[in-house]
């Protein structure tokens, strides 16, 4: 680096600084000018800084690496027969379905083939004993408000109509201390100085810069956009100065972003209660993660009525409405990959073909078992290999002879932590939730019923290599361990109990076909700028939790992305067509 460069990145520094304030690019300007000026220490201290800077102020546009670099290839015309389609999406998970809905509006022939007998990945309901409904996951849905992503995809495919929301209620319980957190959040911030008078004085200036950092971060969502709108070159070169609060946080974790106003570590745990809504990193989760999370209390969440499957429902109806062809019951084996380019899918019952195939499928999974490593360079099956799963769950269900008290998803840290030695774990937070409770028409009436979430690696593997008798005796174990857990969490509900069953990593990933049974899909790290939207195949396009994040709202965004690579070109051919 020359002299002249080494001065101006300094100069740059300083302005970025003075800008945001960020606090730790004022300690790293410092230590820069207290080393001797042009030794090769304060040099490659500078160029890693201002590296550092430049990529998170670039963080909004998407960059892709030059391998993935390629032009869709879209037919003159919608192919005929009924093994040819414009575009083939694999899974129908929230993000599936986005992409799904958004191409066959736009005039593309569609087939979304989904491995499960029913529609919607993550987003749908189960029965049991043929009166129970159960969620396989999804219990409240964010971006709903009037900028949310999932609220212009409903508005825009008319979908508004065909949904009911219930109104998610969030608690706290630490030992024996239990908050019903209030409904909004300036009531929230409120209740909160009054319980930590101590803290005051950082509660509202913290809760004043994630609101202030949120609003930036959802500046670049506009009515009737799914994805965010791409930063303008004037943006994206003053970006810290039009952003600065989400700017200084984009390199924060939650914890150091706390840290700077909050003190008392039960303050910290209740303001942190959603944490294991995106993963199990706690205070280590990235400021710029949690910030959606906001939403949940500024938007609200919301259940839909009936269960998430009615969501996935109601878009594969419009979806077929579309004229989109959509089959459950079918698994890909594998997408047809010829000369880097992809063509089809191989599916147990048929082959499928399209010049553009959007998978929904973890990604790992995806590049390893349905594309096949063979077809990647060794730099990106490297790539691949380092896609790591996020965390999983032992997920109890069970109904009771009575309602259960509370509608609200309910974070519960135990004063003590509950030893588990006979599956290995010390289990200081659990989450529970009762859908029943919410919603009666998921159960008889009269009856309870209860979901409690205990986080725990994914490691499929390790539950598939037991014996049927080992793992049934894990059952036993865990049944055993719900039992002292149900207890705590109230006791006189553990004496209505009437039935109950217990899912681990491996349930998860026979029915979420996830690697390693993980729940939210691969673990997602934005800093990695990996998966991407486009793969390294000609004609291959990635969505859901992988790609963009775990959540629905994420899961949106994601199949919003896919399909903006490709809509376009349908939406002129239609036009062509017409004229
Ligand atoms: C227990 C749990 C609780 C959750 N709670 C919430 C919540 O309250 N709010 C929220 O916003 N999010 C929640 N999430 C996360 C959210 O549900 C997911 O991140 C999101 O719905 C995932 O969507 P997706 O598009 O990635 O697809 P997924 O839901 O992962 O669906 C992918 C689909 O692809 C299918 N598939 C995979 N491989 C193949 C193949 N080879 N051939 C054909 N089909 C295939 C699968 O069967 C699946 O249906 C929860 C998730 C879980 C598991």
């Amino acid at each position: 680096m020359s002299k002249d460069q080494l001065l101006e990145q300094i100069e740059f520094l300083k302005q970025a600084a003075e800008l945001t304030g960020d606090a730790r690019l004022k300690a790293a300007l410092s230590m820069i000018q207290l080393m001797p000026a042009g030794s090769p220490q304060q040099k490659g201290m500078v160029a890693e800084v201002y590296r550092q800077v430049k990529e998170a102020m670039n963080g909004y546009s998407q960059a892709s690496a030059p391998e993935l670099e390629w032009e869709p290839t879209i037919l003159p015309q919608a192919p005929e027969g009924d093994d040819q389609y414009d575009v083939i999406i694999i899974g129908s998970g929230m993000g599936g379905l986005t992409a799904g809905l958004e191409l066959a509006s736009a005039g593309a022939k569609v087939l979304i083939l989904e491995a499960h007998y029913t529609f919607g990945g993550a987003a749908h309901n189960y029965m049991r004993k043929g009166k129970y409904t159960f969620d396989a996951g999804v219990e409240t849905v964010s971006g709903l408000g009037h900028l949310g992503s999932v609220n212009h995809f409903l508005k825009r495919h008319d979908l508004w109509n065909d949904i009911e929301l219930l109104k998610t209620s969030f608690h706290f319980r630490m030992g024996s201390r239990y908050v019903a957190i209030p409904n909004t959040l300036e009531d929230w911030i409120e209740d909160l100085c009054q319980r930590y008078p101590n803290d005051a004085e950082g509660i509202r200036p913290f809760f004043q810069t994630a609101i202030t950092a949120y609003e930036e971060k959802y500046s670049f969502f506009e009515p009737d956009r799914i994805t965010p709108r791409p930063p303008t070159d004037e943006e994206k070169m003053s970006y810290a100065q039009l952003h600065p609060n989400n700017y200084r946080l984009m390199t924060t974790t939650w914890g150091e972003f706390m840290g700077e106003y909050l003190k008392d570590p039960a303050l910290r745990k209740e303001v942190s209660l959603l944490t294991h809504f995106i993963g199990d990193r706690n205070e280590d989760t990235p400021t710029s993660d949690m910030l959606p999370l906001l939403g949940y209390f500024i938007v609200g969440g919301y259940r839909i009525k009936g269960g998430s499957a009615k969501l996935a429902n109601a878009l594969i109806s419009k979806f077929r409405e579309y004229g989109g062809v959509a089959r459950h019951s079918v698994t890909v084996n594998k997408v047809i990959i010829e000369n880097g380019v992809a063509k089809g899918v191989e599916t147990e019952k048929g082959t499928f073909y399209a010049p553009i195939v959007i998978s929904n499928v973890d990604p790992r999974l995806l590049y390893e078992n349905l594309v096949g490593l063979e077809n990647l360079t060794e730099d990106y099956q490297a790539k691949v290999a380092t896609l790591e799963p996020s965390m999983s769950a032992f997920i109890f269900q069970g109904v009771f002879s009575k309602p259960f008290p509370t509608d609200a998803i309910v974070t519960y840290y135990f004063d003590e932590p509950v030893e588990a030695p006979e599956i290995g774990m010390t289990i200081g937070r659990c989450s529970y939730v009762s859908a029943g409770t919410h919603d009666p028409e998921l159960l008889p009436d009269g009856e309870g019923q209860l979901t409690i979430n205990l986080n725990y690696p994914a490691d499929a593997d390790k539950f598939a290599a037991m014996s049927k008798e080992e793992y049934a005796e894990l059952k036993e174990k865990l049944d055993g361990v719900f039992m002292k857990l149900l207890r705590k969490i109230d006791p006189d509900m553990a004496d209505h109990l009437l039935w109950f069953e217990i899912s681990t990593p491996k349930t998860a990933r026979q029915y979420l076909r996830t690697y390693q049974g993980s729940i939210y899909n691969i673990r997602f790290d934005k800093d990695r700028k990996f998966p991407n939207t486009n793969a390294p195949i000609q004609g291959l396009y990635l969505c859901g939790a992988g790609v963009h994040g775990p959540g629905v709202e994420a899961v949106v965004i994601s199949g919003g992305y896919a399909s903006e690579k490709v809509k376009s070109h349908f939406e002129a051919r239609r036009e062509a067509a017409v004229k």
